[in-house]
């Protein structure tokens, strides 16, 4: 199964990509997790991408691109592929097609989370992430069973530098401008699958999985 999630920030596409990459056994394959890591590791690319990640703004597509590229050839996502944040912009999903096409390839499904921007500040500023593993929890609905310690690896939670609420209102902005458009990118392809993320998390999984499996 080749997927692409899409949806503004704090609407759930890592909770749900962890979720859906253990059921159809795909790699995840998160933008942001990468640039985490580069950020963590004191690589050129993280301190070019810390600088626009700081500030709410995108990345240059031409940085993100060749990074999805080189992931998309390695040996594990001959099976499938769950892409989460990316592509962003009209022409990422543009230089997406045509490497799939080199490739062969075409996306199954783009499943496009929602919730308003009252939730999405909310989920984001309670937003908190493990340093080991990078699971996700929130403060308030779905804290770690020991605050600030990680339920699987007992690794310490960290609150994002960009999960602030003043950054997080210039990603929700950045969103509208930049990748809504994707919206109907995909759905004139007819690979759109919309999804009330305003729902519990179990609830959200469920419906996304009767989707895939129908
Ligand atoms: P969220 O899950 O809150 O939407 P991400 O972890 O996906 O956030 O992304 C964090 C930041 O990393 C973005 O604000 C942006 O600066 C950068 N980034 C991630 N993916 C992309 C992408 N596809 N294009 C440009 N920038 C990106
Ligand atoms: P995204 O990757 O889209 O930025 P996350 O999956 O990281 O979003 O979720 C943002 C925050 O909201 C996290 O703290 C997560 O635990 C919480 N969250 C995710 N989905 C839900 C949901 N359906 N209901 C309540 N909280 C949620």
């Amino acid at each position: 199964m080749r997927l692409v999630l899409l949806g503004p920030p704090g609407a759930g596409k890592g909770t749900q990509a962890s979720a859906i990459v253990e059921k159809y056994k795909i790699p995840h394959i998160s933008t942001g997790d990468i640039f985490r890591a580069n950020i963590k590791e004191g690589t050129a690319l993280g301190k070019e991408a810390k600088s626009y990640m700081d500030k709410g703004l995108l990345v240059p597509d031409e940085l993100v691109v060749s990074i999805v590229k080189d992931r998309l050839l390695k040996d594990d996502c001959t099976k499938g592929f769950l892409l989460d944040g990316f592509p962003r912009t009209v022409n990422q999903a543009e230089s997406l097609d045509s490497e799939l096409s080199k490739m062969g390839i075409e996306l199954d499904r783009v499943i496009n989370i929602n919730a308003n921007a009252e939730i999405l500040i909310e989920r984001a500023v309670g937003r908190r992430i493990c340093r080991e593993c990078g699971a996700t929890y929130h403060i308030k609905f779905n804290p770690p069973k020991v605050e600030g310690v990680c339920d699987k690896d007992g690794g310490e939670l960290y609150q994002r530098d960009d999960d602030n609420e003043s950054t997080v209102s210039t990603r929700i902005n950045v969103y509208m401008e930049q990748t809504q458009p994707l919206i109907d990118y995909y759905g004139d392809k007819g690979l759109l699958l919309d999804v009330d993320g305003t729902l519990e998390i179990s609830t959200v999984f469920e419906l996304i999985t009767e989707a895939l499996d129908n």
